[in-house]
């Protein structure tokens, strides 16, 4: 069934367009959301996400554009019958119901037979690991075992897509772990299809097969989260997802720019870098090393790496890994991060090179200073 690859996408969005008076919360955004898959909105509060879900559920009416699910438009479909299920950050539980008839509620409404209805409950709570918390009313669980209970619930009638908004966002950090692998297990073992919304770029990555980041109404970047962060499409995706050495150069040809003394090499792009141009090569700093100048010399810089001759300014030992910022002559910073237990720390103003492969090297000719400005 997973090794199925259907052509045509469950769900597509046509140039959805919704605006409030003036304003435009999501502006034409084209997406193929296909059969199966774990797909995340990312993106900034008010950037839209929810709001494209809500047309998705039909909670909200679009402005303009389209919403196809199997290739059939869903715009005048009311939500209820949208074969789609959805679990918020604020779970609506009742309170005097136990935990088994709220997660039934879903199939009661819908006249399901008795025995079916216990079976599929019985189902599901071994599913979210429940089994044992079954008689009991929501009030006597903690907050994980809620969402467990509201996942469980949109869950129970099988709808074809579950809709997930910031279902984690009030749990703490280390339960919202468990409860993210958790829900990739769910995923696996059920192959539903699931549309999540998350700020939060660590739980987009641990959860998602392909990520959709948004910015002000519109997919700025579109893909799994190996991609985006390997070879961001544009600054902002660079900048918004970890962290990044943005330096900006001048272009001295397709493939170099001048950087103070230094020439930088850059592969050549699918449309070539302008002479001239400003640019922006973005490095992670896990691919930046630093190197003595000794090391330097004892290890000749090949072809395919970059270096830049700077100071270090400050090490920081984050348990794992460290961070080493360091700075060039003309006040470039740049931040260099490695493996704690291969390296040991660099004392400031030492005199050191960071050195880079060409190849984790990202070159952007269209940007602008708020792209890579962290808010
Ligand atoms: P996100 O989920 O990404 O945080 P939303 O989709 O909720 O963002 O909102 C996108 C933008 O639309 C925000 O600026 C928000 O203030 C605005 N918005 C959402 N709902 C309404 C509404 N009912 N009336 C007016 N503006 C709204
Ligand atoms: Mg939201």
């Amino acid at each position: 069934m997973t090794t199925q690859q259907s052509s045509a996408p469950l769900v597509t969005l046509k140039l959805l367009n919704k605006e409030y008076g003036r304003f435009t919360a999501v502006n034409k955004i084209n997406l193929e959301i296909q059969q199966g898959e774990f797909l995340t909105f990312l993106g900034s509060s008010g950037s839209g996400k929810s709001t494209t879900l809500s047309m998705i559920a039909g909670f909200e009416t679009p402005t303009s554009g389209e919403i196809l699910l199997h290739n059939k438009s869903l715009i005048n479909v009311p939500s209820h019958k949208r074969g789609i299920g959805m679990v918020f950050q604020h779970y609506s539980l009742f309170p005097h119901m136990s935990v088994r008839d709220n997660i039934g509620f879903p199939l009661d409404i819908r006249k399901t037979p008795k025995a079916e209805r216990n079976k599929k409950v019985d189902d599901i709570l071994k599913l979210v690991q429940l089994e044992d918390f079954a008689e009991r009313p929501p009030t006597l669980l903690s907050g994980g075992q809620k969402q467990r209970v509201a996942i469980a619930r949109a869950l129970v009638y099988e709808p074809e897509i579950l809709l997930m908004d910031e279902p984690l966002g009030a749990l703490d950090k280390k339960l919202r772990e468990d409860l993210q692998d958790e829900l990739r297990q769910i995923h696996k073992r059920l192959g539903i299809t699931i549309i999540y919304v998350t700020h939060d770029q660590d739980e987009a990555m641990r959860l998602s097969e392909r990520i959709a980041i948004f910015k002000e109404g519109e997919i700025v970047g579109l893909g799994s989260g190996r991609n985006l962060y390997d070879s961001p499409p544009n600054a902002f995706v660079a900048s918004f997802l970890g962290n990044s050495n943005f330096i900006k150069v001048r272009a001295v040809s397709t493939s170099e720019a001048q950087f103070e003394q230094q020439t930088l090499k850059f592969r050549e792009q699918t449309t070539p870098i302008k002479t001239q141009a400003d640019i922006l090569l973005m490095v992670r700093p896990e691919n930046l090393h630093v190197l003595s100048e000794q090391q330097a010399e004892q290890e000749p810089l090949t072809v395919e790496m970059n270096q830049i001759a700077a100071t270090v300014e400050e090490t920081v030992f984050l348990g794992e890994s460290y961070t080493c910022s360091v700075v060039t002559e003309s006040g470039q910073r740049l931040m260099s991060k490695y493996i704690s237990k291969d390296h040991c720390e660099i004392a400031a103003g030492t005199d050191i090179v960071v050195r880079w492969n060409v190849n984790h090297t990202n070159v952007y000719d269209q940007w602008k200073q708020s792209d890579i400005t962290k808010a």
